[in-house]
């Protein structure tokens, strides 16, 4: 038997979606991509959305429409994906790395408050692993620094912290419909608002400083960020799916838990309690996580580590380097990628393929 860590969740459905879209000859932004948009505001409750080619774009489109760029600092969690810091370091701003808590890995404001400079304009929440940061801490935070937020929701969609949608309490949240995020459109990302302004800031930066396309009279600088009609209608078609993808990865979850969850010195991710969880990896802790990889990995079962650090990336050394006993400033983020399992959990995982997974671990376990 073979297990792969993620396979897409498309099917004949996505594709006749697109067929559609070659019958009626319209392939760029048009009512396919309005409809998606309208029901991605629905699912969420913002105001207003656009969308963006990916995720890391849609967070460099947010930070850009905040009004960040050179001099200016962003604080972002030292584990999360390359790309929520990357963004940063595109609109000229430094990003400055916080630990994260040691039981679901989300931003850690104490420590955050520990970098916070007076070049420090903004922080960035990043929804990590299918549950929610603590947000009403985040705003409190920002509220009593002054500063901005701009939540990293590529992980989150479908997730409520307190009954809100992930990605809604900020001045933006970005999400990603990256082909193994909850819902995708191969390539695909979001951004939410509730202000007026920072939408409309929004619009002329993605479409070449102007509102509308069709004219070429441009009030402002602005880039192309558009997606297409394509992605819009396998994106219609995975939002009709969200609660059974939701349902799927919950049981997955769920079964790792009842049949793994007595092993002693191995502990599952926990998620916020005052929020929901779509379980984007089922994560597992365990101090000898490199030698259960490669033992999983003799099985034809794939798995992942968790995030490597960001203080630690080589692309951020001159970010860094000059800090002493850094690793103990990101004691917890450390600790997430020492130990940190992801295991497959994707919804279309058959139960015979749960079974070996866990039949293998056990025993390992059992020695
Ligand atoms: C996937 C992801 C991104 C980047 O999204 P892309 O669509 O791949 O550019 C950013 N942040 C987090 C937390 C992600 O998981």
């Amino acid at each position: 038997m073979k297990v792969p860590q993620f396979m897409s969740y498309v099917g004949d459905e996505e594709y006749i979606a697109i067929e559609s879209c070659f019958k009626r000859n319209w392939i760029t932004e048009g009512p396919k991509t309005e409809e998606f948009h309208s029901q991605l505001l629905e699912l969420t409750g913002a105001k207003y959305g656009v969308f963006a080619p990916n995720g890391t774009l849609a967070i460099y489109l947010g930070l850009r429409a905040l009004g960040i760029g050179p001099g200016d600092e962003v604080i972002v969690p030292d584990f999360t994906f390359l790309g929520s810091a990357s963004a940063v370091e595109m609109t000229g701003a430094k990003p400055i790395f916080a630990d994260v808590n040691r039981t679901n890995f989300q931003i850690d404001l104490e420590s955050a408050d520990k970098v916070l400079t007076a070049e420090t304009k903004a922080i960035m929440p990043v929804h990590i692993y299918g549950t929610s940061v603590e947000m009403d801490d985040v705003l409190q935070f920002s509220k009593k620094h002054g500063i901005q937020v701009i939540e990293d929701a590529a992980q989150a969609i479908g997730v409520s912290y307190k009954n809100k949608h992930a990605g809604t309490f900020g001045d933006v949240g970005t999400f990603s419909f990256f082909a193994d995020k909850t819902i995708t459109t191969a390539e695909g990302g979001f951004l939410t608002t509730n202000d007026q302004q920072i939408y409309t800031r929004l619009r002329y930066l993605r479409n070449q400083g102007r509102i509308e396309r069709g004219s070429f009279i441009h009030p402002e600088i602005g880039y192309n960020f558009r997606i297409t009609d394509l992605q819009a209608a396998i994106g219609i078609v995975q939002l009709s799916k969200l609660n059974e993808i939701k349902i799927k990865k919950q049981k997955i979850y769920e079964y790792y838990k009842e049949r793994l969850g007595k092993i002693e010195g191995l502990h599952f991710f926990e998620p916020n309690p005052n929020a929901d969880y779509i379980p984007f990896r089922v994560g597992l802790l365990v101090e000898n996580a490199t030698e259960i990889m490669s033992y999983l990995g003799e099985q034809n079962i794939e798995t992942r580590s968790f995030f490597y650090p960001l203080h630690r990336q080589p692309c951020f050394h001159h970010l860094v380097k000059d800090i002493e006993n850094i690793d103990e400033k990101f004691a917890n983020s450390e600790y997430a990628y020492r130990c940190g399992i992801c295991l497959p959990s994707f919804p279309g995982l058959e139960i015979s393929q749960l079974e070996y997974v866990c039949s293998k671990l056990k025993k390992y376990f059992a020695g």
